[in-house]
């Protein structure tokens, strides 16, 4: 805030911007003046904020990594389901190379899956980080935003939180409600619930009941996998806008700036 004599006009710094409006701030970057309008959050007028932006480097490869390994979870959990469906019976008579076969399927797919994992995380991490960047943070460190997919029973709810709030933050209600959030996380839940259930029933010997149990996880994996590429892919384009300054928001009407000040 500025330290202006109240009602003294001459010396009341206006907005380079917008030379009608009044300064609210000293940008903490390039020291000029920046109206309510101009001001783009952490102290910085909208230039600043911009180049600041693109002083992170991008998401765009971590978002197409995260994509391509998606996708081959995805595939991983299709054979696996394919293979269970077909071979299961042969496999129930004991083949030594059937057994050697889905041990090798499970260790490819248990990669797959820590992989996919890994470069989902490093994008979000890259996302967080350009949101903040772009004066659009989301509360919560990059780190932060990493550690709550990792943190037992807390990665039951707030990852799915997490990116709703960037959603949010990039494109408002419209663009949450748009997106498969609901959906791509509660198919990733089932998956994980299911999976749990199966190993219990496998452990019991019920082995008839645990591999349909298993057939429904892999399912379930299969539509979490492809419904996380839709948000990877939808947010990334979003934040790919939001960079490059097309989505710029208009400048708030005359009410909303005096609402702000
Ligand atoms: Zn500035
Ligand atoms: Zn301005």
């Amino acid at each position: 805030m500025l330290n202006a004599a109240e009602g003294d006009i001459v010396s009341q710094p206006m907005c380079p911007q917008h030379p009608e409006r009044e300064a609210v701030l000293t940008c903490v970057r390039c020291g000029r003046y920046a109206c309510a309008a101009c001001e783009r959050g952490e102290g910085r007028c909208g230039e600043c904020a911009h180049l600041s932006a693109l002083e992170v480097p991008d998401s765009r490869a971590r978002a197409r990594r995260a994509t391509v390994l998606q996708y081959a979870a995805a595939g991983a959990a299709l054979v696996g389901l394919l293979f269970n469906l077909l071979l299961l019976p042969e496999l129930k008579e004991g083949g030594e190379f059937h057994r050697l076969a889905v041990r090798g399927m499970l260790l490819l797919g248990l990669v797959i899956g820590i992989a996919s994992q890994v470069t989902l995380l490093m994008w979000v991490h890259r996302v967080v980080r350009q949101l903040k960047a772009l004066g659009a943070g989301i509360g919560m460190s990059p780190a932060g935003a990493v550690w709550v997919w990792l943190i037992p029973l807390l990665n039951w709810v707030k990852p799915y939180q997490l990116m709703r709030d960037i959603a949010e933050k990039l494109g408002g209600a419209r663009f949450v409600a748009l997106l498969p959030l609901q959906w791509w996380w509660a198919a990733g839940l089932l998956s994980r619930i299911l999976e749990k259930v199966e190993a219990r029933l496998m452990a019991g010997e019920d082995t008839t009941n645990g591999d349909m149990v298993g057939l429904l996880s892999s399912v379930c994996a299969v539509a979490a996998a492809l419904l996380c590429v839709q948000v990877i892919k939808e947010i990334q384009a979003r934040l790919d806008m939001r960079r490059e300054g097309l989505d710029e928001e208009e400048a708030p009407a005359a009410g909303d700036v005096a609402e702000a000040a």
